[in-house]
């Protein structure tokens, strides 16, 4: 059985620190395309903040929650841009999902990465098909829940979702941007990959990654 504690959840911003800088270019690339070229800058800017501020915690005296309500803190005074505020949002629902127990079981993960997708949903007011990260993080999200309550362990929930995220990232090619930036290109938009997007498959592959051992 699977238990993430504090440290663990430390080690896992560090890790989606690493992959988002590691993919710094690539966003800053697709979002040249349909937006301002920012988002890898605005993700690494993010993703740094809260990994500095989460590994400086004691984690032997931090419970998950608080943890997360850091990362959330930092993102956001990092970030001027529209993730800083919906990443933000993420890790608060994520903090309130977690809310008194130290250290996370494999439900309570799910329970994490559903609750920061809704967080994104509810603070950005994106539907599925409208072109942003919630393409990638909203099937992502239903994905992991479906495997867990089909009986998967932890590691195939978040390889289901990180599945589900890179499917729905591909399929923001096919469709016309109808909120922030990239909205005001219409159909312009068609035919490239959403930066939030393909951010997002990168955070979920990290966290699938530092969360399934
Ligand atoms: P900005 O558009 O302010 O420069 P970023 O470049 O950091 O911000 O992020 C752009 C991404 O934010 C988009 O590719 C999209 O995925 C996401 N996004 C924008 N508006 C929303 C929204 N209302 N809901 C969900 N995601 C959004
Ligand atoms: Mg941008």
């Amino acid at each position: 059985m699977t238990t993430i504690d504090t440290a663990r959840l430390a080690g896992m911003f560090t890790a989606i620190a690493d992959a988002i800088s590691t993919d710094k270019d690539r966003l800053c690339a697709l979002d040249g395309v349909i937006g301002d070229a920012d988002h890898g800058i605005a993700m690494e800017l993010g993703f740094s903040a809260a990994r500095d501020a989460v590994t400086a915690l004691d984690a032997g005296a931090t419970e998950p929650s608080t943890l997360l309500n850091m990362a959330a803190k930092s993102f956001l005074n990092a970030v001027g841009a529209s993730s800083g505020p919906l990443y933000a949002t993420a890790f608060m629902r994520g903090a309130a999902a977690v809310k008194g127990k130290t250290a996370l079981d494999e439900a309570d993960a799910v329970a994490m990465l559903q609750a920061m997708a809704k967080g994104i949903q509810d603070r950005g007011k994106a539907e599925v098909g409208e072109k942003t990260m919630i393409d990638a993080w909203a099937p992502a999200a239903e994905a992991a829940g479906e495997a867990l309550a089909a009986g998967k362990g932890l590691a195939v929930s978040l390889e289901a979702a990180a599945d589900a995220a890179r499917t729905g990232a591909e399929a923001t090619k096919t469709m016309i941007a109808a909120k922030g930036r990239a909205s005001r290109l219409g159909e312009r938009s068609l035919g490239h990959m959403d930066p939030g997007a393909a951010s997002a498959v990168t955070v979920i592959d990290a966290i699938r990654k530092s969360l399934a051992e």
